[in-house]
This record gives structure tokens, sequence and C-alpha cells, in this order.
């Protein structure tokens, strides 16, 4: 089984109302997380993988960059490549109104979602974020992650068009991800959607049966741990992690969040160990029977407990 340990690396300014006087201090934070101990956004992530020896994939947002200028996309791929990590595209359409001049002709109100934008819009927009990227890293950008998990029919065509051949969109845990997307009748970690791949994030059955996607923030250590091993012996072939650049930090702060550093620090131990970690293969592992994978009720109940007891302190 390869395990795909993603990152999507964002920023986002605190609202739309005060971009420029906010988007300094939303720079340092996202990208550095500067504190007394450390810089525990992208900087520790990424010497946390690295003393682990993991590869993972950062789907990096550039629109944002198209508002504020391209010198700061530069910072953040430089920071990722500089440690040896996997740079792809990532993309919130929330900035397209905001950028001037507009890389499209609608841009009278928001659109959050890519699949609100129509299919010549979504090869527009992918396309700017593709050339943005592949200008600064000189490599093909061939992997793509939309911006809340949003993607639609028309982002595969658009991404075909793109030539971008790998995705990893689609999460069932979010009803705005691809519902008009065609699913293979039983369970599988990874299908074709015209010429283009498609790797899930994984979803597990979580100990109370419900359904709960891969998440670092969001999944107890015990749970992730219990479904990589349900993934194995389930006959998977790929097992696809998100996690984000800021996860580390405390809520709108930018000191780290002990408990979960301890976590991240002990998946990347637990990934380094026992499993096969890097990019999303060119050609899929051709996997017959695959079992979504599950989660027993001690590993769910253990998470839950933690969380009531974070929310009383
Ligand atoms: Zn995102």
């Amino acid at each position: 089984m390869r395990v795909i340990l993603s990152f999507d690396v964002e920023l986002w300014c605190n609202g739309w109302d005060r971009l420029d006087q906010n988007f300094p201090g939303s720079f340092e934070r996202y990208v550095y997380g500067r504190s007394a101990r450390g810089d525990y956004a992208l900087p520790k992530t990424l010497e946390i993988m690295n003393r682990h020896g993991l590869k993972g994939v950062f789907f990096v947002e550039p629109l944002f960059a198209a508002r504020f200028g391209e010198q700061h996309l530069r910072t953040i791929v430089e920071l990722i490549q500089s440690a040896g990590q996997e740079v792809q595209l990532h993309l919130h359409p929330e900035w397209t109104d905001e950028i001037r001049p507009p890389l499209i002709a609608n841009v009278q109100a928001k659109r959050q979602h890519l699949s609100m934008y129509t299919l010549d819009e979504q090869v527009a927009l992918i396309g700017h974020g593709k050339r943005a990227l592949e200008a600064i890293t000189g490599r093909a950008v061939t992997a793509f992650r939309a911006g809340s998990f949003a993607a639609n029919r028309d982002t595969f065509e658009a991404l075909a068009r793109c030539g971008i051949t790998i995705d990893s969109s689609l999460n069932d845990c979010y009803a705005v991800s691809g519902p008009d997307v065609a699913r293979p009748p039983t369970y599988q970690t990874q299908w074709r959607v015209g010429p283009v791949v498609t790797y899930p994030v994984t979803v597990f059955r979580d100990g109370f049966g419900r359904a709960r996607s891969a998440q670092v923030n969001g999944c107890g250590l015990g749970e992730l741990a219990e479904a990589l091993a349900s993934a194995v012996q389930g006959g998977c072939g790929h097992f696809v992690i998100v996690s984000h650049n800021f996860e580390m930090l405390k809520p709108d702060r930018s000191d780290p969040d002990d408990r979960v550093v301890r976590r991240f620090e002990r998946l990347c131990a637990l990934l380094g160990a026992r499993y096969e970690v890097g990019s999303y293969p060119q050609q899929p592992a051709a996997c017959t029977g695959e079992r979504q994978p599950t989660v027993g009720t001690w590993s769910t109940g253990r998470r839950y407990v933690e969380q009531a007891l974070r929310r009383l302190m």
C-alpha cells in the first residue's frame, strides 16, 4: 500500500474586508507560524517530515499571489522545494474576484467553490495556477486538489485540458465534493475519470459506523493508526491523508498546540517505520477487492473524550 501524506498549503486574511492591512500578519502566521519555541507552520512541518524520512505532496494555493504578488508564492514554494518536498496545485477560487486585472470576465460576485465556475472558467483558473507554480518550480504540475474538495465533473475535463493527469479532490465526507462524478460500484482507492486518475481522500468507518476522512486535524492518532492497518488488511492500494500548513498552530494564534504537534510527530514516526510513503503513482496499483478501512470503538471513543475535554478546557 502506498500512503500519500498530503498538505493543502494556503493562507487567509481573517475575512475579505481588510485584505491589505491583514495580509502581512496572515502571511507570517500561515507560512511561518513564528513563536518563541520555533516556526510551527511550514518550517516545522517540513522538519518533522524530513526527520522521519517522509516524502509528502504539498498542494500549494497560488491564486492569493495574483492578488498580493508572485514573490509571496515564490517564498512558499522555495521553502517546500528546498526541503526536498513535492509541490502540486491547490486552488481556492474565493480569491478570483479580489484579483486585478481579473483572470476571468465574470467576477461580479464571490463564488467559493470551483464547481460554481463554468468549464471554460475552470480551465482559465487551473491554467493560471499551473503556470504560476511551474514558473517558480521549473517542473510540471501533474496533480491537483480543489479547495474545500469542491470539484465537479467539469473539473476533470478542465484538468485534462490543462494537462494534469492526477487528481486528489474527492472526499466523500463533503457534500460539495464531486456529487456529479460517478463512483465505482465497490470501494476503490483510485479510478479513472476520463484521462485523469483520481485518488480520493481516504474515508474510513469510525468506531460508531460513521464516515470519517483521514485528516490529521480531526482524527485521533489511534484512529489513523487503526485505519492504516485496516486498509492494509483490506487490500487497499492507496491511503490518502490530508493536513494543512497551519494545523500545528492554536486557532487564531501563532504558537503551537502541543497536543497536535505530538500527534503529528507520532503519525510521522509510525509512517516512517511501517509504511511506504510517497507521491501519487503515475500508474496506480491494480488492486481488486479493496475494502473500506474501519476503526474500532475504543479509538473513536477516545477521540470523543479528548474532544470533550478540549472543549471544557
Ligand atoms: Zn484548501
